[in-house]
C-alpha cells in the first residue's frame, strides 16, 4: 500500500476553510527568522488579508501540534478480535485476532501521522 502522509496533510489544510495555504507558507509566517519577510509579501494585499493569513497559520500550527500529542486509538471488539483505529483519520492501524497481534503498534499513524498512545485503554 502506498502512503502519502504529506499529501494528506496538504489536502487537509485546503479543506480547513482556508485558501489552501501550505504548511510551508504557514511556517514562514510563524517562524521568527522569516515572519517579517512573509508578512511583507502578504501585507500589500491589505490588513484584513494579513490578519487572515496569520490566523490561518496559527490554526494550521495547532492542527500539526495536535498530531504530536499521543491519543489512544479507538478499539473495536469483534468476536474475540480487537481492531485499532486512528482517532484522527479513522484508518485501521492494526488488529489483534484471538490474542495475537497482526502487525505492530506504531508510535504514529502510518496514514496521517497522528501520535498514538497504546498504554491507555487497550492492551
Ligand atoms: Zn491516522
Amino acid at each position: 500500500m502506498a502512503l502519502y502522509p504529506l499529501a494528506q496533510v496538504e489536502e487537509k489544510s485546503a479543506s480547513m476553510g482556508g485558501r489552501g495555504r501550505t504548511y510551508e507558507e504557514a511556517k514562514r509566517i510563524l517562524h521568527p527568522d522569516t515572519t517579517r519577510e512573509a508578512l511583507a509579501e502578504i501585507g500589500f494585499k491589505g490588513k484584513e488579508k494579513l490578519q487572515d493569513a496569520v490566523d490561518e497559520a496559527f490554526l494550521m500550527a495547532c492542527d500539526a501540534l495536535d498530531k504530536q500529542i499521543p491519543e489512544p486509538p479507538v478499539v473495536l471488539n469483534q468476536k474475540g478480535s480487537k481492531h485499532f483505529f486512528c482517532v484522527a483519520c479513522d484508518m485501521r492501524i492494526v488488529s489483534e485476532i484471538n490474542g495475537e497481534l497482526c502487525g505492530r503498534k506504531p508510535r504514529f499513524c502510518p496514514y496521517c501521522g497522528q501520535a498514538l498512545n497504546w498504554r491507555a485503554d487497550n492492551g
